[in-house]
Parts: C-alpha cells; sequence; structure tokens
C-alpha cells in the first residue's frame, strides 16, 4: 500500500521493507504523498515528497504598485549579469583544462581494458563518479547563485526566455552538390560552445531561482530577450556591431557601457514596462506565461539528475 517510515527503514509498495540513510526527519503534521526511487553513480536514492494542508499556498500576486525589478542575463564567462551591476561567476566545472583532462584520460583508460572485464567496469565507475562530482557542484553553486539573486531587496525578478534546445542545435549538414561530399559547416567548432552552454545548466539555474522565488512571495517573469545585447539604451538604434566583445558601443550616437549589464538593464525594463502595463494581471499571468515542455515539468518537483534514471515514482 502506501509508503511508511519507521527510523532507518522505509516500506515501498511491491518491494517492502528495507533500511536506508534517513538524512532528515519529516516534520509534524505533514503526510507523505509521493516519492522517487532514483539510481545515481554510487547507490540509489530516494526523495519524499510530503504535504501539509493547514500551510497556506504561496500567494503570486504583486503587493506593492510600484514594485522593483531586478534583470537577469545569463552568459558563459560570468554566469549572471544583474541590472544592479553585479556579477556572478561561471566555475566552468565541466569544461575546464583540469575537467576535460581528466575525463579524457578516465575515458582513455576505459578504452584500454578488455571488453566484459570486471576492470573496465571499475574504471567506467570512476568516470561516472567523477560526473557525479561534477553534477553536485553545479548544483551547489547553482542553488548560491539563485539564492543570492533572489535574496535581494526586489519584488519581481525578470529572466531571459532562453530557447536552449534551439542554441544547442546542430549546424545544417552542408554537401558539396557535384560530389555529394560533406563540407565544413562549423559543427566542430560549435560543438565547444554547445558544451560550455550545457555546462553552464542555464534552465535548471533558472527553475531553482522560480522555486526560491516562489517561496519568498517574489515574483519571476520570462522576458523574450531578443535584441536586448544589441538594443542601444540610449536611442534605441539595434545593431550587431553596436557589440563589441564585452563592450557596447552605439554605432549611431557613441553610447557606451558594459554589454551585458546593459543587457540585464534591457531586460529589466522591459519587464518594468510589462508590471507597469497590467500589474493586477500579472499574478495570474506569469504562470501562464511560462512555457513548460512536458519534460521540463516532470523535472518541476525535484531538482537533481531526474531523467531516464528516474525508475520508479509511487503514489500514497
Ligand atoms: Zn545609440
Amino acid at each position: 500500500m502506501g509508503i511508511k517510515l519507521q527510523g532507518n527503514k522505509i516500506y515501498l509498495p511491491k518491494l517492502g521493507w528495507m533500511r536506508f540513510y534517513n538524512s532528515r526527519p519529516i516534520p509534524d503534521g505533514f503526510t507523505i504523498k509521493a516519492c522517487t526511487v532514483r539510481e545515481r553513480q554510487n547507490g540509489w536514492y530516494i526523495s519524499i515528497r510530503i504535504e501539509d494542508k493547514s500551510i497556506p499556498e504561496y500567494s503570486t500576486k504583486l503587493r506593492s504598485d510600484n514594485p522593483k525589478v531586478i534583470g537577469c542575463d545569463l552568459g558563459i564567462t560570468k554566469l549572471v549579469h544583474l541590472s544592479d551591476g553585479h556579477q556572478i561567476e561561471n566555475p566552468k566545472f565541466a569544461t575546464t583544462k583540469k575537467a576535460k583532462r581528466t575525463l579524457k584520460i578516465r575515458q582513455r583508460r576505459i578504452s584500454r581494458k578488455v571488453k566484459g572485464s570486471k576492470n573496465r567496469k571499475k574504471a567506467a565507475i570512476r568516470v561516472g563518479r567523477f560526473h557525479q562530482k561534477i553534477g553536485n557542484k553545479r548544483q551547489a553553486h547553482q542553488w548560491k547563485t539563485a539564492n543570492k539573486i533572489v535574496s535581494r531587496n526586489v519584488d519581481v525578478i525578470a529572466l531571459e526566455n532562453l530557447n536552449i534546445s534551439g542554441m544547442m542545435r546542430r549546424c545544417k549538414v552542408k554537401t558539396n552538390e557535384k560530389t555529394g561530399r560533406f563540407l565544413k559547416n562549423g559543427q566542430s567548432r560549435k560543438k565547444g560552445l554547445n558544451r560550455s552552454i550545457s555546462d553552464a545548466g542555464w534552465g535548471e539555474l533558472i527553475l531553482k531561482i522560480e522555486y526560491l522565488a516562489v517561496k519568498q512571495g517574489k515574483i519571476t517573469m520570462k522576458i523574450n530577450p531578443k535584441h536586448s545585447s544589441q538594443e542601444c539604451r540610449n536611442c534605441g538604434h539595434i545593431d550587431k556591431s553596436n557589440r563589441d566583445g564585452e563592450k557596447f558601443i552605439c554605432v549611431e550616437c557613441g553610447y557606451h557601457e558594459h554589454a551585458d549589464i546593459g543587457a540585464a538593464k534591457t531586460i529589466r525594463d522591459r519587464a518594468l514596462k510589462i508590471v507597469r502595463g497590467d500589474s493586477a494581471k500579472l499574478g495570474a499571468s506569469h504562470l501562464n506565461a511560462q512555457k513548460t515542455s512536458p519534460r521540463s515539468k516532470s523535472k518541476r518537483g525535484e531538482f537533481g539528475n531526474l531523467s531516464n534514471q528516474d525508475i520508479k515514482v509511487a503514489k500514497s
């Protein structure tokens, strides 16, 4: 039947009683709703969802008429640029020189071992553990970053509405029409960028910001970032050549500032426009405005490496 807990033992439907490490107690008044069992590189993990109906739901309504808004621009050289001029580092856990080297060596050690042998398995476990370590570090840094942003003295957090899978799409295949041979299409260069994008983990970071914001009664808004880093904040001129690396210099009026912080300010201003336009409707509309694919919805409940490793969700 349902899931039961007793000290360091847990009862799972169809599996029965088993020992586990009870990392934190369930507070009084909560009932167990569901639990997720998943296998990671160094063992099995279980997370338990609990509910207390006497606790009121978080409100998502804007409390003041003149809300303070902060804009966030996500990047790779720095993970986040905020519209108040602050920047948050991107530690690049999987794409530093050291990490790439370690991965390469450990991967090579697998391929040098006899197929199907015990030693090959052991080597594979070592690679897995390294990947897990990187993942854990990234998660920890994302929580810290999200906390830093959300705990600022603001009411609304404006985020970019990024199409991450679109950004990571492969380059189109180019072929020579006469011979049918493949030509260089820039994919090998793009590969490095794609790895950096996935290493930064923007999507997971956005989820964490949204999660913490709801808890603190703050609102998150997804803003269309189109041209946010090319548009001049002084005269509105949009030009690719306005931007030169980290510097932004308008070719029309000569206005200049830090490019990414400028982009964050543009995102903030776009959010302000929406907030001032219909602050009454915002509470309801921001929830609908978040486009969530079914995949990201399943990720919403728990953070971590949920995916195909997510083997069983039991409901009580
Ligand atoms: Zn300008």
